[in-house]
């Protein structure tokens, strides 16, 4: 079965989500939220479909405010039994906004949040790495992925040694980053993801969960294992961190 830790389930049609759970190959994907409009419907999806879990997050996207990590507080404990994990959430400093105190505030809260309900987190970075890794320091309880993280193996190993997982986007069909992780990463610590809609492994198409099967091969083929194989091992890891 494949495993895809981070999608954006709520972007997609309803007739995509009936495919998704309809196909027999795939075993779980968690829909990462990005604002508290898109928690509620992310929510919500993972009520109707049963391979979908719900992660509640914010992510540092333009408008975030410090006043809405109270809102998404209240929200996950309202519906904590749904809860599956915590993402989308960061920093990234490539951009003005929002404010970097803001970001690390909020990011910040959603760790302590994580931390109190035991959950995994699913964690954003862009220009934002260094700083990351040093909060992540601080939280040493909390399970921790890093999505599609194109930092430098200097900062890839330090991650490594404050126990971090890294989900491997399908894009790595023709990105040699991402190639290059799954060479240098041990395999107990890697994951899959789509980052649906976006990051496709093919040229102009909306990304779906079911092109993991193409970063499998991908991941087999480094391995030198066969796609079976490959995809037990991200299945088991994926059920080491987020069900125990
Ligand atoms: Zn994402």
């Amino acid at each position: 079965m494949i495993y895809d830790t981070h999608a954006h389930l709520d972007f997609v049609s309803e007739d995509k989500l009936e495919e998704i759970e309809n196909n027999y190959k795939i075993g779980v994907v968690v829909s990462n939220s990005v604002n508290i409009f898109s928690n509620k419907k992310n929510l919500e999806i993972s009520k109707k479909y049963s391979k979908i879990k719900f992660a509640a997050g914010l992510y540092p996207e333009e408008t975030l405010k410090k006043e809405d990590y109270e809102e998404l507080e209240k929200f996950v404990k309202e519906n904590k039994k749904d809860v599956f994990s915590i993402g989308e959430i960061g920093m990234d400093f490539s951009r003005e906004l929002p404010e970097k105190e803001i970001q690390e505030y909020v990011f910040e809260k959603q760790l302590e949040l994580a931390e109190k309900l035991n959950l995994c987190v699913s964690i954003h970075t862009r220009k934002a790495e260094r700083e990351i890794i040093e909060i992540l320091r601080e939280f040493p309880k909390v399970k921790r992925i890093l999505h599609c993280f194109s930092g430098n193996f200097k900062l890839v190993k330090e991650a490594l040694q404050i126990g971090c997982y890294f989900s491997i986007p399908t894009n790595i069909v023709r990105s040699e980053h991402f190639q290059k992780m799954v060479r240098e990463i041990p395999r107990e610590k890697i994951l899959t993801e789509t980052d649906t809609p976006y990051l496709s492994p093919f040229k102009e198409t909306e990304n779906e969960p079911a092109n993991i099967v193409e970063a499998i091969k991908v991941i087999s083929r480094i391995w030198e294992v066969s796609k079976e194989e490959a995809e037990k091992q991200i299945e088991d890891n994926f059920k080491k961190l987020f069900l125990n």
